[in-house]
């Protein structure tokens, strides 16, 4: 049977490609062999051990070079900026892979880019700090182009800052993304809040960030038969029937949002 991932269906609108070639020229040159190489790692991490357990991350593949690559690039097109962070860049990372996947590019080497950005996180985020040691001297002061309107129709948020939790997982408020506790942890180290990793499933969606801070996700307020949530764009406190699942329209921004509540 094959697995789907959430992901998978999201395709990019027609005019998308050109306008990333125009808006990303240096990052469009180098985003070939960055699949090219994260194809052959998936191949290789899928390949199983006598016990069974994948083989993990090999250094010779080629894919550490070509994100190292790939990095320079960010740093010529705007993306990243001096004294940008690893987190940072592993998320500007995840977005410019899902954005190339929906242009018809191969989901093996999206598989294996959340593979490393999820599930062996700490070792991702070692090896961008290193890179970015290397390579920050690039950017020279130049301003971060992430908020340019060509750049950010692109590269539009796919999760929000408004996450709510029930007694089986984590949602967005904003977005269509649900996550089991199992492809969690709960953590207060560097900063109090979730490490992504969908370890338990591995059914990887790379539109969720790898981190959620513990301050963007509210536990619905149970009140007899009302439940309390707030806005995801103003904070008021909203009040709503209680119901597995609930539509509110926040009464002072009149968003509207669902969520579940258990
Ligand atoms: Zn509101």
């Amino acid at each position: 049977m094959t697995l789907n991932y959430p992901f998978e269906h999201i395709r990019a609108k027609p005019h998308e490609l050109d306008l990333f070639k125009k808006a990303l020229p240096n990052i469009t040159k180098e985003m070939p062999e960055f699949f090219r190489t994260m194809d052959i790692a998936n191949k290789s991490i899928e390949q199983k051990n006598m016990f069974g357990n994948p083989l993990g991350i090999r250094q010779d593949l080629g894919f550490e070079n070509s994100l190292k690559i790939l990095l320079i690039a960010c740093f010529n097109d705007g993306l990243l900026t001096e004294g940008d962070t690893a987190e940072k860049a592993i998320d500007i990372f995840r977005a410019l892979t899902l954005k190339w996947y929906t242009f018809g590019n191969k989901l093996d080497s999206c598989l294996y880019f959340a593979y490393f950005a999820y599930s062996r996180h700490s070792y991702a985020a070692t090896l961008f700090n290193d890179y970015l040691k290397q390579s920050d001297f690039l950017a020279g002061g130049a301003k971060s182009r992430l908020d340019n309107a060509d750049v950010a129709s692109l590269l539009n948020p796919t999760y929000s800052k408004a996450w709510y939790k029930t007694s089986t997982g984590l949602g967005d408020k904003l977005h269509p993304l649900v996550l089991s506790d199992d492809d969690v942890t709960k953590t207060s180290f560097p900063r109090p809040g979730y490490q992504v990793h969908f370890r338990s499933t591995n059914r990887f969606d790379l539109r969720v960030p790898t981190f959620i801070e513990m301050d963007q996700v509210e536990k619905p307020m149970i009140q007899d038969t009302k439940v309390i949530v707030s806005c995801p764009n103003c904070r008021q406190k909203c009040r709503g029937n209680l119901f597995k699942q609930i539509e509110i329209a926040c009464p002072s921004c009149k968003t509207t949002w669902k969520q579940f509540t258990s």
